[in-house]
């Protein structure tokens, strides 16, 4: 089998390069190791930044997102029992991000790259990238039972943490940069409406606690865990009593339950490698930098690489010149680590360490105040969350 673009992985970063690549004329395969069930049903992000909704929609994604998905034009911070908002389109000049269920992308994205793209092969497990320093680079991959090699110009890992791409960029090569944090996300699927129609972001002592949506009858809520805990471990009502405890306020603020459909624990990690290419292999997305969930980020840079990307690989078609290729890890890089300090900033303000003591306390307030008092501090959280530019 032989293709110009090689892509492993069909999360958000594999399947919208393969649509890009789709659109600039330049042909792409798509190993996933999992089934079609399987990638539409991973529950994972689900906050849009303003310039991945309009990429979307751009790519010809956009028709379910702009009906179903919801527009926000703010946050609220809960700290104290008290509520401050944090309203985006007032303070970056007209920025707002979308709620639209990650599962969502990913379906439109296979539905578009099935009916005009090219292959996409389901339960197709990549198992080593071989040659990437030379001008034939290939993949070893197993599908339907059978070994197989997909030989390219270049070769794309947007195979998540877990995957097996990084492996092919040599160790001298490498620096990885790594924070791994004490506690996790213990977060659940309710079908009950949203109690607050923008997400709430507490910080309690007892915890973090979250209150996101995917839908006007579905909400997503989240709290703050030890780091290794069992979802099994909680029951029902011992989640909706944590919730409730931590989301309090003083004015009469209630909030809604309902039967819990799903349960999972994520951990709470920071990780960058360096460089996102080597070679004719690139990284895009999880594959190559990780980000803790609070700062809404991990799609959104998945889809500012796979842009960067595809537009260096067109330009290349178009012009023979690599020379946006050759910058691509270094054009990354410096978003990433905006939006790893964003992460960064706002999980050590919002979740509670296992060895805080009362200062730490009184600097998360101190912190938390100052967004409340300061347009300027106010604006630096809302331009960081609609998103840094591509
Ligand atoms: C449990 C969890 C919850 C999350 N929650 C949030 C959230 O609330 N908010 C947020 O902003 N971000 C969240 N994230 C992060 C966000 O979902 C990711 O940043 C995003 O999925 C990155 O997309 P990706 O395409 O780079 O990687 P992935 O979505 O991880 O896709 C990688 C794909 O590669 C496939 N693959 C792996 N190895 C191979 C192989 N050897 N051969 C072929 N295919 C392979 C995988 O099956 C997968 O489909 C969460 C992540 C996780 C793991």
């Amino acid at each position: 089998m032989r293709t110009t673009v090689g892509i492993i992985g069909a999360g958000p970063a594999g399947l919208l390069l393969a649509r890009l690549l789709h659109d600039a004329g330049i042909d792409s395969v798509v190993l996933e190791s999992h089934d079609r069930e399987y990638v539409e049903h991973r529950q994972r992000a689900g906050i849009l930044e303003q310039g991945t909704a309009d990429v979307l929609r751009a790519a010809g994604a956009g028709v379910r997102l702009d009906k179903e998905g919801l527009r926000h034009d703010g946050i609220e911070l809960r700290y104290e029992r008290r509520r401050h908002r944090v309203d985006f389109p007032g303070l970056t000049g007209g920025r707002s991000v979308t709620v639209y269920a990650q599962t969502e992308v990913c379906k439109d994205l296979i539905a578009l790259q099935l009916a005009d793209g090219g292959p996409l092969l389901f339960e197709a497990e990549a198992l080593a990238v071989e040659g990437v320093e030379g001008e034939r680079p290939r993949v070893r991959f197993r599908h339907a039972g059978a070994e197989d090699v997909l030989e390219c110009s270049y070769v794309v890992g947007c195979d998540g943490f877990w995957g097996i791409a990084r492996q092919a960029v040599p160790p001298e090569v490498s620096r990885t940069f790594e924070r791994a944090y004490p506690f996790a996300w213990l977060g659940i699927l309710a079908d009950v409406p949203p109690s607050h129609d923008e997400l709430v972001y507490a910080r309690h002592d007892r915890g973090f606690a979250l209150l996101s949506m995917r839908s006007p009858s579905v909400s997503r809520l989240y709290l703050q865990v030890p780091a290794g805990t069992d979802a099994d471990d909680w029951t029902d009502d011992e989640i909706w009593d944590e919730l409730d405890r931590r989301l309090e306020t003083d004015d009469g603020w209630t909030l809604r339950r309902g039967p819990i459909t799903q349960k999972s624990v994520t951990p709470m990690r920071s990780y960058v490698h360096e460089p996102m290419r080597h070679g004719r292999l690139f990284l895009a997305g999880d594959a190559a930098h990780i980000v803790p969930p609070t700062g809404a980020k991990g799609l959104n840079l998945a889809v500012g690489d796979v842009v960067t990307l595809a537009r260096a690989l067109a330009h290349e078609k178009e012009t023979g010149s690599p020379e946006l290729l050759d910058t691509y890890s270094a054009d990354c890089l410096h978003r990433i680590w905006q939006a790893e300090r964003f992460s960064y900033d706002m999980t050590t303000m919002l979740h509670r360490a296992p060895d805080a003591d009362p200062f730490d306390s009184r600097l998360q307030l101190a912190r938390l105040e100052r967004i409340a008092g300061s347009r300027a501090a106010s604006a630096e959280l809302a331009e960081g969350y609609t998103g840094f530019s591509y």
